[in-house]
């Protein structure tokens, strides 16, 4: 018998990757190809489409050459994709703009406008997208505004996604999780909201038709069919966003299981079975499928932050690794650890990039508070670490609110290479934290999505044999009761420094 295989891609941010799985979800191959971010203000961040489709094209045809694997045997190939970018595409699909990803801000002076002007809170209850530069809903308020020639121009708006499908098959679809990341999108009803297409200047024409994550295109191209080594007739899966597709990648999708990423950036989700948002608007509600909604909040200030210490205070502890042959991290968390948890009363809010969850507020510093003279370098460095998990605790308890406590952790990311990290998540959070074994696992989440779409799985839960542990942290009580005398300390104090980070930030923007 032939074994039958399943391609997962996710177009990132940084890179296009590609992975090549038989049914059980063993690894087969894979490959990634990097593209750049440009950045030529400091607002700015945008990609070329066509230099992402190419990569998308040719991870595909590299894994196909690598695998040796016969094009009939495989079963679809499915998508994930970095969400809330928008291309303005003339009626021949040529784009107009760059890729305007996630990470550009130019359209932060809109926002404001939007949830004081256009009714933007009410917006964000029906769409589940929180107001925020990143959203395609407040760029197209921008380039409405600020680039009225263009936009007139322009035939439709579109993901980097839609772009690749439109080459690809010639049609412009979206799946429900792409557009549940563009604060367009009703996902109560499942179509476009009418009020936020007013308020963004454009008609459910200028986008792409929603269709479920699990929806299915055929009839590729052929002369791309044949660059990629696949058969023309292979299925292409829509697929979805690439946090949700994480969130079933690291076996997170039971209701209760909770998945934290902390890498450069950070992440907290949670699945629920039906759309949910937050009277406060500090969580996203995106969709995985239309019985899986993925509930959350990003963070700014994740392993960035550990970064900086490095970088600005760890001279010392570099040169050290350096003669040790150890990694940096290593020498500091060893000397984090010296240290009893709460730093002998030290308190660090990691708000140095500003922060989206749970503040929403890109005026938000960074502080230590509670410094006395008993503080050394190893206490700053321990506070630093407990203020990134402090801050994700928050969001949890964000989430808490509204999907009801937790009763496991799937933890992922940089920071779960260090013991003492893992174990201060565990200790802050008061929760079972697991690290799962995971590779890709965006890549995994739309294979195991396409594999649900085809019918080869019953249920999105096969997932938990093909995903492994390695890890495993349980709370320590006597560190736990420390967290929590600490805990409602450094939440009162982000509400009263509320005012502050406007006046620091207004003073850095003058003098700075
Ligand atoms: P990305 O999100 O860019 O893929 P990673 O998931 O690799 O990044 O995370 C990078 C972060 O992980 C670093 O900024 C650092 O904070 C943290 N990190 C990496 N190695 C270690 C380590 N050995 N101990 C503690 N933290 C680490």
């Amino acid at each position: 018998m032939n074994s039958k295989y399943v391609i997962g891609v996710d177009i990132g941010t940084t890179s296009a990757k590609s992975v090549l799985y038989a049914v059980d979800g063993t690894v087969i191959a894979n490959h990634g190809i990097e593209y750049p971010l440009f950045s030529p203000t400091p607002e700015t961040a945008v990609q070329d489409p066509e230099e992402i489709f190419q990569a998308v094209i040719n991870t595909v045809k590299v894994i196909m050459q690598k695998s040796h694997v016969d094009p009939a045997n495989v079963l679809c190939v499915s998508f994930s994709s970095a969400m809330h970018s928008l291309i303005a595409v003339d009626k021949e699909g040529k784009p107009l703009t760059e890729c305007i990803t996630w990470a550009d801000n130019r359209s932060s002076d809109w926002v404001e406008k939007i949830k004081t002007e256009m009714n933007g809170h009410e917006i964000y209850l029906r769409t589940g997208t929180p107001l925020h530069p990143m959203t395609p809903l407040a760029k197209l308020v921008w380039l409405q505004n600020d680039y009225t020639e263009l936009f007139s121009k322009s035939s439709k708006f579109i993901s980097i996604k839609e772009y690749i499908f439109y080459k690809l098959f010639g049609k412009y679809v979206v799946d429900y999780s792409i557009a549940s990341g563009t604060g367009l999108f009703n996902i109560y009803t499942l179509g476009w909201d009418a009020e936020a297409l007013k308020v963004a200047g454009v008609t459910a024409d200028n986008l792409s038709e929603p269709v479920p994550t699990t929806y299915q295109l055929s009839g590729m191209d052929v002369g791309y069919a044949k660059e990629m080594n696949l058969n023309p007739i292979t299925p292409f899966v829509v697929g979805a966003g690439d946090g949700p597709l994480s969130n079933l990648g690291v076996n997170a999708i039971d209701p209760g299981v909770v998945a934290v990423t902390i890498g450069t950036s950070g992440a907290i989700r949670a699945v629920t079975d039906r759309p949910i948002t937050d009277p406060k608007g500090r969580i996203f509600c995106y969709a995985l499928t239309e019985n899986h909604w993925v509930i959350g909040g990003p963070v700014n200030n994740g392993g960035m932050i550990f970064r900086w210490v490095r970088d600005q205070l760890g001279d010392a502890e570099v040169a050290t690794a350096k003669r040790l042959g150890k990694d940096p991290y290593e020498v500091l968390t060893e000397i984090a650890d010296r240290i009893t948890p709460g730093a002998d009363g030290l308190l660090f809010h990691p708000y140095l990039a500003g922060e989206r969850a749970p503040l929403w507020n890109s005026n938000a510093r960074g502080s230590f508070f509670g410094l006395g003279m008993h503080h050394k370098k190893e206490h700053l460095i321990r506070a630093v670490l407990e203020g990134v998990i402090f801050n994700l605790y928050t969001v949890l308890l964000a989430l808490s609110e509204l999907m009801g406590e937790p009763n496991k952790i799937q933890a992922t990311g940089g920071f779960a290479r260090s013991e003492l990290w893992r174990q201060m998540m565990a200790d802050i959070f008061n929760q079972d934290v697991s690290i799962p074994e995971s590779f890709e696992s965006s890549c995994l989440g739309a294979a195991i999505l396409g594999l649900y779409s085809m019918g080869e799985i019953d249920s999105l839960n096969a997932v938990s044999d093909m995903v492994g542990a390695t890890y495993h942290h349980t709370p320590n009580s006597e560190n736990v009761s420390i967290y929590e005398d600490l805990t409602p300390i450094y939440i009162r104090l982000s509400r009263i420094l509320q005012e502050e980070y406007e006046s620091i930030a207004a003073f850095q923007k003058k003098w700075v």
